[in-house]
């Protein structure tokens, strides 16, 4: 029914997590076809979603009706039901959807995830666990990791380089790290040249494989 383009999404189980992915998605412009197997919540999203759907969503048949074949990306917010998410993604690459993003529960449902071919398994409550031990233990004010143990964290400049060149202070010798973005106290962000003057008191976006920005940001 030419539903499925690039643009469109197809978010199951419309939790906390689905719910927040299905709204950032509209957001950013995309359209999404919502659905969970409680009406309740499918009433709630009714007006807010391009469409939204009650359906079981391991049932292969209901989800080739809502035209879920014309989708290329699909993302599944299940987390609690192990069973009704590995079913779900099993129907999903059934109907030949290209690209199946999941959440997991715990490490053991990831890794069945994994090996039913989900190509991007998340865990959104280990995720954010990590980062905010990060912000609180750490100096950084923001931090995020990629699943590859890149991260970029965003962090007070050591006192001691104020006032000389990000050549000068070397830090990508010394702590491995690449400062990306500079910012002046009450200024926007900067990208950073190896000529940049670190001004006193700024911010730095620094880039890096994950223990040298966490090394990095204990001695700031
Ligand atoms: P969260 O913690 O993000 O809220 P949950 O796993 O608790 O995640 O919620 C998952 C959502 O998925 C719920 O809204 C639930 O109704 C829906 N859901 C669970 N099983 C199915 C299924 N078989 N088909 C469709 N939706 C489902």
């Amino acid at each position: 029914n030419g539903t499925g383009t690039e643009d469109n999404v197809v978010v199951i189980g419309l939790g906390r997590f689905g719910g927040a992915v299905a709204k950032s998605l509209l957001d950013l412009g995309h359209e999404v076809l919502g659905i969970d197997e409680n009406q309740e919540i499918v009433q709630d999203w009714g007006d807010r979603l391009t469409h939204v759907a009650a359906a079981d969503s391991t049932d292969e048949d209901a989800l080739r009706q809502l035209g879920v074949p014309d989708f290329t990306r699909a993302v599944v917010g299940i987390g609690s039901n192990i069973e009704a998410s590995v079913l779900t993604v099993v129907a999903l690459t059934e109907l030949g959807v290209g690209d199946i993003t999941a959440k997991a529960s715990s490490s053991k449902h990831g890794k069945i995830l994994r090996s039913i071919g989900v190509h991007h398994v998340v865990y959104p409550e280990q995720a954010m666990g990590e980062r905010v031990a990060h912000l609180i233990t750490g100096k950084m004010l923001d931090f995020i990791e990629f699943d590859d143990g890149f991260a970029i964290a965003k962090v007070r400049a050591p006192r001691d380089a104020a006032g000389r060149s990000l050549a000068d202070v070397g830090l990508r010798t010394h702590y491995g790290v690449t400062v990306v973005g500079v910012k002046r106290p009450g200024a926007d962000f900067e990208y950073a040249r190896p000529e940049t003057v670190v001004p006193r008191g700024c911010t730095l976006i620094v880039a890096g494989p994950t223990a040298s920005v966490e090394r990095f940001a204990a001695v700031t």
